[in-house]
């Protein structure tokens, strides 16, 4: 186990600045996530951990020494890919082995046995050892070459996006694993997903990266209960949070830019000023749909679509478009006339030029 430290890294491919100044750490035994779109900078950052990649500025600490520039046999740390490279020859047993037994790593036999045994227990392919690859699922695939990484006592684990490849119920029963695998190793680990489930259901701490750039480093749960750009918000939650561009009123109101709706921010005014112009952030989960008349928007029913446990209802005013998360009971068609009720502790305010919270 480790800590791991990185301090104002920055790297460029070409013309492409693929990290900028990017900071966070791990403390020993945190399984810390990093979440960010595609082309974020996710994987230069593992890769300069692993010492894949070296940054032009900036520290890696692990441990508490500088190893930004050692190579990677020298920084002890297991990587996991969403790409499994399994030895097709070797049965699951010897594919677990086979990280045990390079020249740098001395271990006995039965600790070897000892290894092999606890990890197929763990990840439960423990019926398969004598398999060949060739004979695993895709999801039993991809718990070996975890274990293959699980085997090692690294320093520290890296996985980038090792489930996002499976299918949505494998990597239901895969971050169901993970969970288990998490709570039973108590491992330094840097975890890379694209997944806002998987972050929020596997993460101590999570970096929210975006376009090679720290938007928030910070407890798991509060980049979704107080994300801190809007890029963040629209990470984390299903249906993403909606945007609203607006103006704050003399009355501390947020007046939206079409005169479409208007909320009373008095509750919410902090670091709001009159004449600001802001962004609101809302969530389909946080609103409500009302009958005509009641609420802060009046509108026409665009669209319900029907997701067997709930409905996606999307309302429009004017030209803005609301989603709202509605219990299938709630009976609406389209055309029908609605109102939504908007609590305002749950309107979130962003800059409209820094898209940084307020
Ligand atoms: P994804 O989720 O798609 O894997 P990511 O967040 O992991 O994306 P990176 O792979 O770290 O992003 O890439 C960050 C940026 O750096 C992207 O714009 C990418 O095109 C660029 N990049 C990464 N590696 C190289 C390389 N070897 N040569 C040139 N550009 C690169």
């Amino acid at each position: 186990m480790a800590t791991l430290e990185i301090d104002r890294i920055s790297k460029s491919f070409d013309s492409v600045q693929a990290l900028k100044n990017v900071s966070f750490d791990c403390k020993n035994g945190e399984f810390l996530v990093i979440v960010g779109p595609s082309g974020a900078g996710k994987t230069t950052t593992l890769n300069c951990i692993a010492g894949v990649e070296y940054p032009e500025m900036g520290t890696v600490y692990l441990d508490g020494q500088d190893v930004t520039m050692a190579p990677p046999q020298d920084r002890d740390v297991a990587m996991v890919f969403e790409t499994y490279a399994l030895y097709p020859q070797f049965s699951v047993r010897d594919n677990l082995i086979f990280p045990l037994r390079s020249p740098r790593s001395r271990h006995s036999e039965s600790d070897i046995q000892e290894r092999v045994q606890r990890v197929s227990e763990l990840l439960s392919i423990d019926m398969l050892l004598e398999r060949l690859p060739r004979q695993l699922s895709q999801g039993q695939r991809q718990r070996v070459s975890l274990g293959r990484a699980l085997v090692r006592d690294p320093k520290i684990f890296l996985f980038d996006e090792p489930i996002s490849h499976l299918d949505a119920k494998l990597r239901n029963s895969m971050r169901r694993e993970l969970k288990r695998m998490r709570a039973s190793l108590s491992q330094t680990t840097v975890y890379v997903t694209h997944d806002y489930l998987e972050a929020l259901s596997l993460g101590d701490r999570v970096v929210v990266l975006f376009q090679g750039e720290v938007l928030q480093f910070d407890q798991t749960q509060m980049v979704y209960n107080r994300p801190a750009a809007v890029e963040v918000g629209l990470l984390f939650g299903d249906p993403p949070m909606m945007f609203f561009q607006g103006k704050i009123d003399d009355q501390s109101h947020f007046v939206c830019e079409d005169e479409s709706f208007m909320i009373d921010a008095r509750d919410n005014a902090v670091g709001l000023a009159p004449g600001q112009e802001v962004i609101l952030g809302l969530r389909p989960t946080d609103v409500r749909l009302a009958p005509p008349g009641s609420g802060q928007v009046q509108g026409e029913i665009y669209s319900v679509q029907n997701q067997f446990d709930r409905e996606l209802v999307t309302l429009k005013a004017k030209e803005q478009l609301f989603d709202i998360v509605a219990p299938v009971s709630y009976a609406v068609t389209e055309g029908d006339k609605a109102g939504i009720i908007i609590p305002v502790e749950v309107c979130y305010f962003f800059d409209k030029t820094t898209h940084r919270a307020i």
